[in-house]
């Protein structure tokens, strides 16, 4: 990044900035690592409990990836593998068991999950002081109207990266293109907190193309191939790429056409290596939050 202008111009053409998703996930983790070791010199270590119900692959290659960045911060994981018959009453059974447990500080249940379960139901179960994915209503309230809560994860990590950057966000305007419940809405609150107006897009969108043009950042969460090209760019905007996609000959891609965007881009993250592992640093990040909450409780 050396030798690089910090605001980049429509008359400056060059590469993007990578924004490197897997090495600022590490840098974040090596500081919890280090909170994780000063607590844990006179208390027990953190705990994430994780369920997994059913043995989608996708949900084990992110739940495994959980576990890792566990053990990497010094943390406990404790994993719950059900079958995917599991009734959604044993499920909310197990997460009572959790909410009740003082060993445990932040619970994690994988989505997608079969059909028999009620999403909603399992979210509204977990004790919002243990939901570290910040998906309980009570967190996403709090997230609302501008008070200290668990920030879902995946677009809390979107601001890090952007702000790690160094990306400017105040006064910018930043196109999110995607409103669910975990990426698009609470990515719109956290950059509003950032201080960008914002633009939420979605299927229903007129004229989408030139509205995401307009922005000075875009954050594509989407859930498909290549849907951001690169004329929907403006010159030297910062692009964060939130989708993950499968390709059928294998491995993965985002929603913006990488390889096109960054010749227009000023900064742009990759799939993989961008989001994804930001995502999981933010997971860490909430749950040494919840334990320190935890802790100031006694
Ligand atoms: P959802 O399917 O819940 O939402 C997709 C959004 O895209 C919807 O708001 C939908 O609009 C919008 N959309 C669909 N088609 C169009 C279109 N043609 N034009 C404009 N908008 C459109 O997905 P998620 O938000 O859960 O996830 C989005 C992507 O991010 C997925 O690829 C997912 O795998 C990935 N993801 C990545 C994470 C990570 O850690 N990196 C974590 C979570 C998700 P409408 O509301 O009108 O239907």
């Amino acid at each position: 990044m050396k030798g690089r202008p910090l605001r980049r111009t429509a008359d400056i053409q060059m590469p993007a900035i990578i924004l490197n998703g897997k090495e600022t996930a590490a840098a974040i983790k090596a500081e919890v690592a280090a909170k994780t070791a000063q607590n844990t010199r006179t208390d027990r270590a953190p705990c994430l409990a994780v369920i997994l119900v059913g043995e989608d692959p996708a949900s084990q290659v992110y739940v495994r990836n959980k576990k890792n960045a566990c053990a990497a911060c010094g943390f406990r994981s404790a994993e719950y593998l059900l079958s995917a018959d599991t009734s959604e009453a044993d499920l909310l059974a197990l997460i009572a068991d959790l909410n009740a447990d003082d060993t445990v500080d932040g619970i994690l249940c994988q989505l997608p999950l079969p059909g028999q379960i009620r999403e909603q139901a399992v979210i509204d179960a977990i004790s919002p002081e243990k939901d570290v994915d910040g998906f309980h209503p009570v967190n996403a309230g709090r997230l609302l109207t501008g008070q200290d809560c668990f920030m879902p994860c995946t677009p809390a990590g979107v601001v890090e990266l952007l702000r790690r950057a160094g990306v400017p966000m105040a006064g910018k305007h930043c196109v999110i293109v995607g409103r669910s419940n975990i990426v698009g809405k609470p990515a719109a609150l956290l950059m509003l907190r950032e201080n960008a107006t914002v633009t939420v897009c979605h299927s229903r969108t007129e004229n989408l193309k030139e509205t995401v043009r307009t922005g000075d950042i875009v954050i594509a969460a989407v859930g498909r191939a290549n849907f951001i090209t690169a004329d929907m760019i403006k010159p030297g905007a910062a692009v964060v790429d939130v989708g993950i996609n499968r390709l059928p000959e294998g491995g993965l891609c985002g929603d913006v056409d990488f390889a096109a965007a960054s010749e227009v881009a000023g900064w742009i993250s990759p799939v993989p290596g961008g989001v994804g592992p930001m995502t999981i640093a933010m997971l860490m990040k909430n749950t040494l939050l919840a334990y320190e909450n935890r802790r100031l409780l006694k």
